[in-house]
């Protein structure tokens, strides 16, 4: 690899570090912002039950005071009947007084009415201002965590940008600017090579630009998205010995007692042409489905009871062919939906060998079971 690749990998490494950091810090004031607007609606509803306490004292006052008013009135009324000269005038006042005694009840009802709301009122008081003391303090520590986080940000940002700067310091100006310009347009000014392909950009390169690269004899850019290219001799499919022609080595044998097993399958229902992959786990066994020619995931993954034998018996049909494959579960899981080329291509030329293996007369096989096409 050149060295100003190498260091241009580095840089872009730093420079998604120091990207990711930025948004990170970005991110820590808003979340502020948003913590201080849950405790303005806790201190919100504090103020709404202290004022319905307030409003319910200052009708009690009102109440009293009607009352106040009432029973002097009673009491006038009471001095006028003495002095009155005719039973009219008499009975008018009687009636004054009586009016005046039932005002009083009401607003004694009131007043009893507003002290029973009191005690609630008091509770819901209570309770806001302890939510409150628990949010203050809870917030608090959320703010000193956000603080933290960021003065921490801040320190690594310091340390990857002194990084940075030690690496384009050392690599030559006009790498530099092509690199600069392609991260601005593009999000990532590199590319690497598999598969002949630029993985920036998906299109494939020109043989010549691809032994370019390949070779690592100069800086070579994609043509199409001007990122500077690179190869990583660890991402080439590794050689296997299924790849090698069969007339020099036979085709080793698939485990019939492996955890995971290939097989392909020529007429899969609406499917046609599938690849299949069981794995044994722990008193069980999933399948999985892939198309033969695009690698693409088929379906869901099927988990039943037993091994893969016992649980996919209408899987394992005389059409079936056993082929040579092992993939980690967790590198199967990267592949998501489809499976790499390189794994695909392992596939392929596994099954013709298996297929040439088949079609070849029995007496150049040496004695073997014949267990291409079994299940067993
Ligand atoms: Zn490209």
């Amino acid at each position: 690899m050149l060295p100003d690749i190498e260091k241009l990998l580095q840089l872009q490494t730093a420079d998604q570090e120091i990207r990711k950091l930025r948004e990170e810090i970005a991110e820590l004031p808003k979340r502020i912002v948003a913590i201080e607007q849950r405790l303005a609606g806790t201190k919100a509803q504090l103020e709404k039950a202290r004022a319905a306490a307030k409003t319910d004292e200052a009708n009690r006052k009102k109440f009293e005071t009607a009352i106040q008013d009432l029973q002097s009135k009673i009491s006038k009324y009471r001095d006028q009947s003495l002095e009155v000269k005719t039973n009219e005038q008499y009975k008018a006042l009687l009636h004054e007084i009586e009016f005046a005694q039932q005002e009083i009840r009401i607003n004694e009802d009131r007043i009893l009415e507003v002290m029973v709301n009191a005690e609630g009122r008091e509770k819901q008081v209570k309770v806001a201002e302890a939510e409150l003391k628990a949010e203050t303090a809870e917030i608090e520590k959320e703010k000193e965590e956000a603080r933290r986080v960021t003065a921490e940000d801040q320190k690594k940002l310091a340390e990857w940008n002194a990084k940075r700067d030690g690496l384009r310091r050392e690599i030559s100006e006009e790498v530099l600017r092509r690199y600069d310009r392609v991260l601005k347009f593009r999000g990532s000014g590199l590319a690497e090579v598999r598969d002949h392909k630029c993985m920036g950009c998906q299109v494939m390169l020109r043989p010549q630009t691809y032994n370019e690269v390949h070779n690592s004899e100069q800086i070579v850019f994609c043509d199409s998205c001007q990122r500077i290219l690179y190869f990583d001799p660890a991402h080439e499919p590794k050689p296997q010995p299924v790849a090698e022609p069969v007339h020099v080595k036979r085709r080793p044998r698939p485990k019939p007692d492996a955890t995971q097993a290939w097989f392909y399958r020529p007429d899969y229902g609406e499917f046609g042409e599938v690849l299949l992959v069981f794995t044994n786990g722990e008193g069980a066994a999933t399948r999985c489905l892939y198309d033969m020619h695009s690698g693409r995931q088929l379906g869901d993954i099927l988990n039943r009871e037993g091994n893969y034998h016992q649980a996919f018996p209408e899987d394992l049909t005389d059409a079936a062919i056993r082929l040579n494959g092992f993939w980690e579960e967790e590198e199967m899981e990267g592949w998501a939906a489809e499976m790499p080329s390189a794994a695909l291509d392992l596939l392929h030329n596994d099954l013709r060998a298996a297929q040439r293996e088949h079609e070849r007369p029995h007496k150049e096989r040496p004695a073997a079971p014949a267990e291409h096409s079994a299940a067993t």
